[in-house]
């Protein structure tokens, strides 16, 4: 028997039709637009599809965005005084401050100065704190130990007096998931690059946590019949095409795989998950030899895996997330419902 599939995508849309019918009630009941502000610095391709998928998605549920866009050499008293208006704007309940920040800025020192009430994204280090100590409660969660937390829940998955094994201890998942799974009453394990015997280690858990960013390192023997298992994992992994040429670069002889993409090849290949990104094209420009032409025509395929070996663990795991298509779409949802949750704290309706 396979395990059951967590679908992520199901239970975001369920999540999302919840935060729109509530957010319509705090329009028609209190008057009041939930707003959450973001603030891009700088020009990153990611960090601005990023922020404007969220901008998207708040649209969606009737969540007034914000953009503010700051250019690259931005110092940081100016990042710094947008977030202070931003902290005495009534109408922002959120600030979202797009991460990564350009190198030259002091990202911990940005995102200190998020108001701890508008702090959505539940990165203040006051939250953390709070969530860290027992008998106390942040105002925000991170959003993805959220969303691990709810596929749990709405799976009907127990936590309390089980045993979660945690892979990975990074600030924004590994570390605030067992922070929440610990309140939950779990037994916690936190593994890391220093763990030894992380398969036996592994086996041990009814629910099991991979965050680490390795490409399907957790295989079917880590894994305890029956348990639940959640893929924070999104590695990108290149698949072999058949018009795959090995390229060398011309300055430094160093080698990559590409081919010229085909016109005939562009919906499909987008509609599977395959693009060339800005970095890619940015690579390619500085490295492709002379004779090889237009260098923004030459694409390499990939596609996401999670940190969890699917195919295996499919066939030991109780519940299993996929990749993509499971903790992912979760992340934005619990930042739209962190951004709800505060409209409602700032109009003194819930604590
Ligand atoms: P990170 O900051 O790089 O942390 C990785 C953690 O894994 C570290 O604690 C590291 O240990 C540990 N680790 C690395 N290699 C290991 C190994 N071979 N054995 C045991 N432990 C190992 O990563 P992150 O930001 O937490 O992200 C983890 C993964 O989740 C990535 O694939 C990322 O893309 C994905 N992610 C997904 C979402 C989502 O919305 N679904 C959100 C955030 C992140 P040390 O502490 O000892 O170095």
């Amino acid at each position: 028997m396979t395990a059951q599939c967590i679908d992520g995508e199901a239970t975001a849309a369920a999540v999302h039709q919840e935060i729109k019918d509530e957010v319509e009630e705090l329009k028609s009941k209190h008057g009041i637009t939930p707003g959450l502000a973001t603030v891009l610095v700088g020009e990153n391709p990611a960090s601005q599809a990023y922020v404007r998928s969220k901008q998207k998605r708040c649209g969606e549920v009737g969540i007034e965005s914000f953009g503010h866009h700051l250019s690259e050499d931005a110092t940081q008293e100016q990042v710094e005084e947008m977030v202070a208006t931003l902290n005495a704007d009534s109408a922002v309940h959120g600030i979202l401050v797009q991460l990564p920040l350009p190198k030259h800025l002091d990202e911990e020192r940005v995102l200190r100065a998020v108001g701890l009430d508008k702090d959505v994204d539940g990165f203040h280090p006051v939250n953390i704190g709070r969530l860290a100590m027992k008998g106390r409660k942040p105002l925000f969660v991170p959003c993805t130990p959220a969303g691990c937390i709810e596929l749990l829940d709405r799976y009907g998955i127990d936590i309390e007096g089980k045993e979660a094994v945690i892979l990975g201890r990074s600030n924004i998942v590994g570390l605030p998931v067992s922070m929440l799974l610990l309140h939950r009453n779990a037994t916690i394990t936190i593994c890391h690059s220093r763990t030894p015997d992380l398969p036996a280690t592994c086996r041990r858990a009814d629910i099991l946590i991979a965050a680490v960013g390795r490409p399907e390192m957790v295989k079917g023997d880590w894994v305890k019949p029956g348990a639940a298992v959640i893929d924070v994992g999104i590695n990108r992994v290149w698949v072999d095409h058949p018009a795959d040429k090995t390229l060398t670069c011309a300055a430094t002889g160093e080698t990559f795989v590409a081919h010229r993409k085909d016109e005939s090849e562009k919906g499909g290949r987008r509609k599977m998950g395959v693009v060339c990104t800005e970095d890619d094209k940015a690579y390619l420009k500085d490295h492709v030899p002379e004779d090889v032409g237009d260098t923004m025509a030459l694409y390499r395929k990939y596609k996401l895996v999670g940190d969890v070996d699917f195919e295996e663990v499919n066939q030991v795991a109780g519940y299993l997330t996929p990749v993509p298509g499971g903790v992912g779409p979760m992340t934005i949802i619990m930042l739209l419902r962190n951004t709800l949750t505060s409209a409602k704290r700032a109009a003194g309706l819930i604590d």
